[in-house]
C-alpha cells in the first residue's frame, strides 16, 4: 500500500518543526500577519524534509528531468532533497546578481535538458520566474515547478505546470496603521532576525 502525505500530516509536521508559526509577525514587505511560515526550521531536519520531498518528486515523476534547479536560498535544500529521489539527476541552484537570477560555481545546462525548478514556498513566484528565464537562457526546457508550500491562492501562471505538497490558505496580511493586532496591543516579533 502506498502511503499518501496526506495535508493533515503535512500541517502536523510543520506545527512540530515550528515552521508554521501564529502570532503577530512583521513581513519583510513591511505588513503584518498573524501567521508566518519559517521553512528553514523545517528543512533543517533532513528526515523531516524528506516525506516532503518524496511526494513532491512523486507528483513531479511525469516530467521527469536531468536537472533539478533551485533558487538560493531557500530553494536548495528542497530542489536537493528532490533530485535526490532520482538516481542521476542533476542539481544546480541559481543566485540573485544585478536583478536577475544567474547561474555562477561552473554550473552547466546543456541545450534542450529537460529541467525542473523547485522552492520551498512560493507567494509572488518571482523568483521561481527568473530561474525560469535563466534556464531558458541557456538552452534548458523547464518541464515543470514544484514546491513545498504554495501561498499565491492560485494567482500564478508558470510557463510549465506547477505541483505543490500544500496548499496554504489565504493569510491575512495588514498595513500597520490597520492591523487589529497592533491595536490590541499583542507584541510583534521578527521570526526570520
Ligand atoms: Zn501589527
Amino acid at each position: 500500500m502506498t502511503q499518501t502525505f496526506e495535508s493533515d500530516r503535512a500541517w502536523t509536521l510543520l506545527r512540530q518543526a515550528r515552521a508554521y508559526l501564529t502570532g503577530h509577525f512583521a513581513l519583510t514587505t513591511g505588513r503584518h500577519s498573524d501567521q508566518f511560515f519559517l521553512l528553514a526550521r523545517l528543512t533543517e531536519r533532513p528526515d523531516w524534509l524528506y516525506p516532503w520531498a518524496k511526494e513532491l518528486a512523486g507528483r513531479l515523476t511525469p516530467y521527469r528531468p536531468a536537472i533539478v534547479v533551485g533558487p538560493a536560498m531557500g530553494g536548495i535544500i528542497p530542489a536537493f532533497a528532490v533530485a535526490a529521489q532520482w538516481p542521476g539527476t542533476r542539481m544546480l541552484f541559481a543566485e540573485k546578481e544585478g536583478g536577475a537570477m544567474r547561474f555562477k560555481r561552473g554550473f552547466q545546462i546543456e541545450p534542450g535538458e529537460p529541467v525542473i525548478v523547485v522552492e520551498d514556498a512560493v507567494t509572488t513566484g518571482g523568483s521561481v520566474a527568473q530561474v525560469i528565464e535563466a534556464v531558458e537562457g541557456l538552452g534548458g526546457q523547464v518541464r515543470a515547478v514544484g514546491a513545498l508550500v504554495d501561498r499565491s491562492q492560485g494567482s500564478l501562471a508558470f510557463s510549465a505546470p506547477f505541483e505543490a505538497v500544500l496548499r496554504a490558505p489565504n493569510i491575512p496580511a495588514w498595513e500597520p496603521h490597520e492591523c487589529p493586532l497592533c491595536r490590541q496591543g499583542v507584541p510583534l516579533t521578527r521570526p526570520k532576525q
